[in-house]
């Protein structure tokens, strides 16, 4: 569903991305593991359109994005936190990518209570984004991206601001609602529990490169590298 082919990326002299080369499955929840520099967002962000790729392609649902300007694609994005607009409240925030869409009064008005009410946060429609916890900012964050309906969903550290008990059942509640709506989701962290606990599979990326693509039985039970055992902490 979502095909990315011998992706590469150079910033001037540096290549940060190597041949990467992935086939997700519709409704696939993939997460891009590994550590600081290693390139996750990178790859997250020529899937999102805001880098070129130096060579490669993407192809989503069988069609060509690799060039196409991010608001030509359709696909929804979270990133590690702040990104909410801090003049509008949760629901204009929500109600953004609708207005811009052309979505009639009524039917923004349905979709953003339809998102509010996955996310438990009806009650909140009102609040400006300093009103709200970090986690409420990034479940706000969440519904923002998914109210479009967007094909893909992309997950770039939303956790990784939170503290501990908040990551832990935040990312319990997007796994949820991931599944729920059966959207393809890719989820780029540093965090391996976080990994392991959420994913259908895992690519452990290493300087720029799959290291090993596998689930997360596969991925702790058997790597493939010293690289990935090492990181994913079964090799010591
Ligand atoms: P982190 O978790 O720290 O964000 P990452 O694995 O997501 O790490 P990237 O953000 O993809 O890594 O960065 C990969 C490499 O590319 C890094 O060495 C980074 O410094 C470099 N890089 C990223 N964006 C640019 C840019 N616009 N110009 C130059 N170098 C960049």
């Amino acid at each position: 569903f979502l095909t990315l082919n011998h992706l590469k990326k150079s910033f001037g002299a540096t290549q940060v991305v190597h041949d990467f080369n992935m086939a997700i499955d519709k409704g696939e929840f993939i997460s891009f593991l590994g550590p600081s520099g290693c390139g996750k967002t990178t790859v997250l962000r020529m899937v999102a359109g805001f880098e070129t790729p130096s060579a490669g392609s993407i192809v989503v649902d069988g069609k060509d994005q690799t060039n196409l300007k991010p608001n030509q694609r359709n696909i929804g994005m979270v990133f590690q936190a702040y990104a909410l607009f801090p003049n509008m409240n949760v629901f204009d925030n929500v109600a953004f990518g609708l207005k811009i869409a052309g979505m009639s009064k009524a039917d923004i008005e349905t979709r953003v209570k339809e998102m509010l009410s996955l996310i438990h946060l009806e009650h909140l429609a009102e609040r400006y984004p300093y009103q709200l916890s970090g986690g409420q900012q990034q479940r706000v964050a969440l519904a923002r991206a998914l109210a479009p309906k967007p094909q893909v969903l992309l997950l770039d550290e939303p956790l990784s601001a939170l503290d501990a008990k908040i990551r832990v059942s935040l990312r319990e509640e997007i796994r949820q609602i991931q599944q729920k709506l059966g959207i393809t989701t890719v989820f780029v962290t540093h965090d391996q529990e976080e990994a392991l606990s959420i994913s259908d599979r895992i690519v452990v990326m290493n300087a720029g490169k799959a290291d090993q693509i596998g689930t997360p039985f596969e991925i702790y039970n058997r790597p493939t590298t010293r690289f990935v055992a090492s990181f994913v902490g079964t090799l010591n």
